[in-house]
């Protein structure tokens, strides 16, 4: 499955904690923090020949790499410990990676890197789950301009994060000291509400393939959260340090720092 270039090992060698992927298409980089950033929707890449999809989402979620980018960066400097991240170069017209591999391509030469992108996800969530079996968490990182003042959760309404939700209740999610309540005391408009008693989502934005597929409502996932960020809150360049402090702040809270 890791069959290994020499020159992506190269690559790889020159990047701390970055890893060979079997694409050029997919970054993938290694860290020590129980956690996990999935960035799906912010390549520009072409694949091949692979001609631009006709059905289906094709727009990119502009800023959302150099965000999960410096989340990690400054969750360096707060904690000394990097969060794992896996980012798709390749662009959303040619290979959505958030769908399931039945709807995410239409030419049978996309599959290739969408399996390279998912082997990618799947070994640092298997990973992680030997190294925290306490728990991990993915965050699968997008951006809308339905509303772009607001940021959404999706989790299928706290599915996919059943073991948090049934180690710590619904306040782990939706809490002042969840990374959604995190967001909510910076300012930010989110959606559910903080303190919401009930876990209903936004239906566009309840979580896709992603945090479906790896989340810990499957015997085999970690705790998953899809955020999707508002196109005015994506140009602030405050997002990222705000962002970074609500991660911080449910990490301590929840106990994932603990030696
Ligand atoms: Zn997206």
């Amino acid at each position: 499955m890791h069959r290994r270039s020499l020159i992506l090992a190269s690559v790889a060698a020159a990047l701390p904690g970055a890893v060979a992927a079997d694409s050029p298409l997919v970054a993938s980089l290694g860290g020590s923090l129980p956690l996990l950033l999935t960035v799906p929707h912010d390549g520009d890449e072409s694949i091949g020949s692979v001609p631009v999809r006709t059905v289906g989402a094709t727009v990119r979620d502009l800023g959302t790499r150099p965000l999960a980018e410096k989340v990690a960066s400054l969750l360096e400097q707060k904690l000394k410990a990097r969060p794992r991240l896996v980012i798709a170069k390749f662009s959303r017209k040619y290979l959505d990676a958030n769908r399931a591999e039945q709807d995410a391509m239409q030419s049978p030469e996309a599959l290739p890197t969408y399996q390279a992108y998912h082997a990618e996800v799947a070994r640092h969530v298997s990973e992680l789950r030997v190294a925290f079996p306490q728990g991990a968490l993915l965050l699968d990182i997008h951006g809308q301009s339905e509303d772009p003042n607001t940021t959404f959760r999706g989790t299928r309404a706290g599915l996919t994060v059943k073991a948090l939700v049934q180690k710590h209740g619904i306040e782990a999610i939706q809490g002042e000291k969840s990374i959604l309540g995190g967001l909510a005391s910076k300012g930010y408009n989110v959606n559910p509400s903080l303190g919401s008693v009930s876990l209903e989502e936004d239906r566009r934005f309840a979580g896709g393939h992603t945090v479906f597929f790896y989340g810990s409502h499957r015997p085999q996932g970690i705790d998953a959260i899809q955020f999707e960020f508002g196109k005015n809150q994506r140009a602030s360049w405050s997002l990222a340090e705000h962002f970074a402090e609500a991660i911080t702040t449910f990490l301590n809270h929840y106990g994932y720092l603990a030696k």
